[in-house]
């Protein structure tokens, strides 16, 4: 058996735990990424590709703007460009209600600075004519967008191995444990690493690590269904999403169009397929919200495997039993965008001793079973 002695140990090579070792390996770490499969050959390279802020919650935007900031630089720390396009983001309202859902959101996000631009009617079929006439209003934001996440997350594991990571791929964590001072590491190729730290960034697959150390989480894995479609002339000049959910679409410069919605289901633990039915809604509501849509071939859908809390919101930052171990995990279908912003947080909490941005709402104790809210307390 090998033994590799490290400064942190990362477990899971998606665009969290890639970022996070490009932050550490910068920062003159031994750092090694140990990825079961192939660095984002899970959620992160099969996302969907929005890099958006708007619709956040309002404890994500300090490190969604964070992260928009590492986009706006994106070849500076990753090498290549990742298609990565500030189209804007153009979210739909279909009725009234709906409208005043996206009024509220700019109202209470005014403390960012997203720009948000409330588009009436007949302002939003000027400026977006592509848009199907069933959409009664809608929020702009214009520096929002979109990239090729299949180029973007492993650029961020590549980026990392040339910063002087040791990014080790198709090797599966297999059983981890504390000595008092140190983890050890065992993994499927038969090696043993050891660290002060250890990262929790296995997406969909990490409740198992934090259980092993005390701390249970409801995540649970759920698969957002996508489709493409075959290259149309370009029309869509904003990656567009729909107040309330159920579709959401964008064209890349070739002139396909992806489009997403609804949930695929479970094939085996680590892959998924999207499902006829949400298929069918996606082509649907497709239509009806971009009528140059209609007649145009799907020529692939796929699924992924994404990890969930009950609140939607990740888990990240340090574990509350275990000195060193710190989680990454439960992105809840929108980390793409905020990931190299969580990586580059993890990492801080190491090289700094605590990150730039609280991750107080972030905590895992909030699933903990001793767990108060404050008002409850008092
Ligand atoms: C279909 C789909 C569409 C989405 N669309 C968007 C979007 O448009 N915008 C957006 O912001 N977000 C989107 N998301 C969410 C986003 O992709 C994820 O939140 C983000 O990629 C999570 O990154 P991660 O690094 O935490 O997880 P992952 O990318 O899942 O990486 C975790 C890695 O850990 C590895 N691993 C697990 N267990 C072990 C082990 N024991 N040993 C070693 N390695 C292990 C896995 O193989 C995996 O590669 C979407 C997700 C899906 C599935």
């Amino acid at each position: 058996m090998t033994l590799i002695e490290v400064d942190a140990i990362i477990v899971g090579g998606g665009i969290v735990g890639s970022s996070a070792a490009l932050t550490l390996a910068r920062a003159g770490q031994q750092v090694a990424l140990l990825e079961r499969d192939f660095c984002g050959s899970h959620s992160s390279g099969v996302n969907y590709g929005g890099v958006r802020r708007q619709g956040r919650s309002l404890a994500q935007l300090p490190l969604s703007m964070r992260a928009h900031a590492i986009w706006g630089q994106l070849r500076a720390w990753i090498g290549i460009d990742g298609e990565y396009a500030r189209s804007g983001h153009l979210k739909l309202a279909r009725s009234e209600p709906d409208f005043d859902a996206l009024k509220a959101y700019a109202h209470r996000t005014q403390a960012f600075d997203l720009r948000l631009q409330l588009l009436e009617h007949r302002e939003l079929r000027q400026r977006f004519p592509w848009v199907g006439d069933i959409a009664v209003g809608a929020s702009y934001c214009p520096e929002d967008g979109h990239a090729n996440p299949r180029l973007v997350s492993p650029a961020f594991a590549q980026a990392a191995r040339h910063s002087g990571a040791h990014v080790h791929e198709q090797c599966k964590v297999l059983q981890v444990d504390h000595d008092g001072q140190r983890f050890s590491v065992h993994t499927s190729n038969g090696q043993c690493f050891k660290a002060p730290w250890l990262l929790n960034c296995a997406g969909a697959w990490s409740a198992q690590l934090a259980e092993h150390f005390g701390e249970p989480v409801p995540l649970t894995a759920a698969h957002p269904a996508m489709l493409v479609t075959e290259p149309l002339p370009l029309f869509m000049t904003a990656s567009t999403g729909v107040e309330g959910g159920g579709i959401y679409a964008r064209q890349v410069a070739r002139g396909n169009c992806v489009l997403g919605g609804g949930r695929g289901f479970a094939l085996t633990s680590t892959t998924a397929r999207p499902g006829q039915a949400a298929v069918l809604d996606i082509l649907r509501n497709a239509t009806e919200l971009y009528p140059a849509l209609a007649g145009a071939q799907a020529i692939r859908t796929w699924s992924g495997t994404e990890g969930y809390l009950p609140d939607d919101e990740p888990v990240l930052g340090p574990s509350l039993r275990q000195p060193g171990l710190l989680h990454g995990f439960g992105f809840a279908g929108a980390g793409f965008q905020i990931g190299p912003a969580a990586g580059e947080a993890l990492a801080q909490c190491i090289l700094l001793g605590a990150p730039a941005i609280s991750l107080a709402a972030f905590s895992i104790n909030r699933f903990q079973p001793n767990h108060h809210h404050k008002e409850n307390l008092s």
